[in-house]
């Protein structure tokens, strides 16, 4: 078997099991902070990027380069193709689909408040200058792109259904999050914001687009008006580290994975095929 075929199996077979297997084992969060919700999502893609950077390495470090590949031995495969080639259609149609909704932000790359011209017509000033406040902070912390990522990753782990429930976890902390961070504003009544929020969710049809729609569940916006109402929202706890620094350790475990996989090619082959 080339080293391409064998890196190629392991990274479809080892990666997305462990994915599946870490996943189904995650629970959601257990408070209702966004942060830790979001930790919680990303758990299961830690051990699965880093099997899969490892088997890139293993299958770069191939002085003979990519050679033919047997389709028959890649029959093991398809279970995870199948899961992973639904879970990109997904992501692509939902890049493409057009938001909606009275109030919503949508834009990957760029994120972009929208308002209907039905919500704007219905809410007061104050209620707008909070409802905009609301939508500004999914903005600012490019929701659109997370939820899209978060999709993704749900989808990577179809049909289980922990996965979902941490999404949702974490969705419903968002919305939270995002009311806080409205509430905060100088400008915006707490109350104000509540009542646009009851104002908005008889306008709203179910989102299918990548965006963050304003308020789309019963139960949550019962949580978050009485919040809003009993000044119940709460500081976001200081950042435990900054996203560069999150950043800098994803790329330094990338990198690290992958040279391990190249430095250890080597010597795992001739392990190989010195074994019995
Ligand atoms: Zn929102």
């Amino acid at each position: 078997m080339d080293r391409d075929e064998a890196a190629l199996l392991l990274v479809v077979l080892g990666s997305g099991a462990l994915l599946w297997f870490v996943g189904a084992l995650t629970p959601p969060a257990a408070t209702g902070d966004e942060q830790s919700a979001w930790r919680r999502v990303w758990l299961p893609a830690i051990p699965a990027a880093t099997l899969f950077f490892v088997f890139v390495g293993f299958a770069v470090a191939d002085p003979e380069g990519p050679q033919a590949i047997h389709a028959t031995r890649l029959v093991a495969t398809v279970p995870f193709a199948v899961v992973w080639a639904r879970a990109l259609a997904r992501a692509a149609r939902a890049s493409f689909a057009e938001g909606g909704g009275p109030a919503w932000t949508e834009g990957l790359v760029r994120p972009t408040v929208r308002l209907s011209s039905e919500l704007r017509a219905r809410l007061e000033p104050g209620e707008l200058r909070a409802v905009i406040a609301h939508e500004d902070a999914h903005a600012r912390h490019r929701d659109p792109l997370r939820l899209w990522l978060v999709q993704l990753l749900t989808d990577l782990q179809w049909p289980l259904t922990a996965p979902r429930r941490r999404q949702q976890s974490w969705q419903r902390a968002l919305e939270l999050a995002r009311d806080d961070e409205a509430a905060r504003h100088p400008d915006v009544d707490p109350a104000d914001l509540a009542s646009a929020l009851v104002k908005t969710a008889s306008l709203v049809r179910p989102a299918r687009a990548a965006g963050a729609s304003l308020a789309d569940d019963a139960t949550l916006l019962e949580t978050r008006v009485r919040r809003l109402l009993t000044a119940e929202t709460t500081v976001q706890r200081e950042r435990s580290a900054s996203s560069w620094t999150r950043v800098a350790l994803a790329l330094t475990l990338t990198v690290g994975a992958f040279v391990f996989g190249f430095v250890a090619s080597a010597p795992f082959v001739s392990l190989l095929a010195g074994s019995p």
